[in-house]
């Protein structure tokens, strides 16, 4: 391939990509995009001026400085797109990246190393596969909090692209050590340059649909995930030592005649975020609707379901939520109950809610387990001192506590 050619698809490589960047960054309002079309933008104007150059059509001092200049600036815009994309910063950052690339031109402009064609193109290369170095750190970094599959494509491209620049460097200042041809190094970074483009598009994606997901599961208010991704989590294959725990806040319709709808939802999202804290990431928990929660566990006996339970009604009997002068003091029931060999998932709901059902009629803000086990295994662990049980008369408001002025 001729070194026209290869100019030319280097120049048409970035132009493409700026293009598909902009409308990316239209369509998505992703961070990070703006820079990576302006620094796409700006290294198909510096390939093209080193084109121009290599033809003669313009002065030897105007190509080798404005290509050289222009074209490390286009990289730290370019670096500093990915930086914000990576990690969706949308904060001004990465500035340092530009000022190093201003600082370089100026020192190469200063020294006129531009002239040389050798040091320029060594010092460029090196410069990039900095740029590049640095982008693949970012990308990798970010893959542990966000696993997006195509953060590997990307990670392999600009890894790629790094590694044929510095190979460019390493033919330029020591020819015999150089495995490959700088032309055909160059014809690689072309498509590096095309794959960054796609795998960036790609990633944009991956995370819009992941966003899609994470909205479609979640409930709105309280964060947590809602009825059908709860549901749907539960294995369809149960096991000994799987249990469920539905969980409903006592007179929450009190709550909400007495402080308003507001401060229900206030109360709602504290006590889901407070049993979300107990059950850890080990258990699957949901908001089945209304108030009422419910949480999948494996691996239990009685004695850790019931002791899970317990814990959270304990929680949520901690919290505390200031309306005015007052302070509302929610309390919840649950129901615990445990798999055995014969049963549905939907049949475990069910005890489980009858369970609850019990510890309603009970007096509330309290824990029952379902009593479907054989009698010797009936609670053989320990119940919960009575003296820790505060039971509001059925059918009264929710404790208010008066303020201390
Ligand atoms: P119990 O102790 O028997 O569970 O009594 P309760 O008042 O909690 O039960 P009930 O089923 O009578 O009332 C539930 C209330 O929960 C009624 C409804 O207005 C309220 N509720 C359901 N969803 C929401 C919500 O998203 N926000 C608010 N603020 N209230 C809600
Ligand atoms: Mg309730
Ligand atoms: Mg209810």
């Amino acid at each position: 391939m001729d070194l026209a050619t290869v100019l030319l698809l280097h120049k048409s490589s970035f132009i493409v990509g700026a293009i598909c960047f902009f409308y990316v960054r239209w369509r998505s309002k992703e961070p990070g995009l703006d820079f990576l079309a302006i620094g796409y933008g700006l290294l198909g104007v510096a390939s093209t001026l080193a084109g121009a150059g290599e033809q003669g059509t313009l002065p030897y001092e105007v190509w080798t400085f404005g290509s050289f200049s222009i074209g490390v600036t286009g990289y730290s815009l370019m670096a500093m797109g990915l930086l914000r994309l990576s990690s969706r910063q949308r904060k001004p950052s990465g500035w340092l990246l530009l000022a190093i690339a201003l600082s370089l031109s100026a020192i190469v402009g200063g020294m006129h190393w531009h002239a040389d064609n050798q040091a320029r193109a060594a010092i460029f290369n090196a410069n990039t596969a900095a740029f590049l170095g640095f982008s693949c750190f970012v990308v990798l970094r970010d893959f542990f909090p966000e696993r997006l599959p195509a953060r590997l494509g990307l990670l392999a491209s600009l890894a790629a692209a790094m590694v044929f620049s510095t190979l460019v460097v390493i033919k330029i200042i020591a020819p015999q050590y150089g495995p490959i041809e700088a032309r055909y190094a160059f014809f690689m970074l072309i498509i590096c340059h095309f794959s960054i483009a796609l795998f960036v598009i790609v990633l944009v994606q991956e995370r819009a649909e992941a966003q899609l997901k994470h909205l479609a599961n979640t409930d709105a208010l309280t964060g947590i995930p809602n009825r059908q991704h709860f549901l749907a989590s539960i294995p369809n294959q149960l096991r000994t030592g799987d249990a469920f725990i539905m969980i409903d806040i006592d007179h929450f319709k009190g709550v909400n005649d007495r402080y308003g709808h507001e401060a229900g939802d206030v109360v709602l999202v504290g006590v889901a975020q407070a049993i979300a804290a107990v059950a850890g990431r080990g258990c699957m928990i949901g908001r089945l609707g209304g108030e009422e929660f419910a949480l999948f566990l494996r691996d239990q006996t009685e004695a850790t379901a019931f002791a899970m339970a317990e814990q959270i009604r304990r929680a949520v009997n901690a919290l505390g939520f200031a309306s005015g002068k007052e302070t509302i003091t929610p309390s919840v029931s649950a129901g615990v109950a445990l798999w055995r060999g014969d049963c549905s998932a939907q049949k475990l709901r069910d005890w489980a809610d009858q369970a609850l059902y019990l510890a309603k009629r009970g007096g509330r803000d309290r824990v029952e387990l379902h009593a479907n086990l054989p009698s010797t295994e009936k609670r053989s662990f320990s119940v919960i001192p009575a003296a820790d049980i505060q039971h509001p008369a059925s059918g009264q408001h929710p404790r208010v506590e008066q303020r201390a002025a």
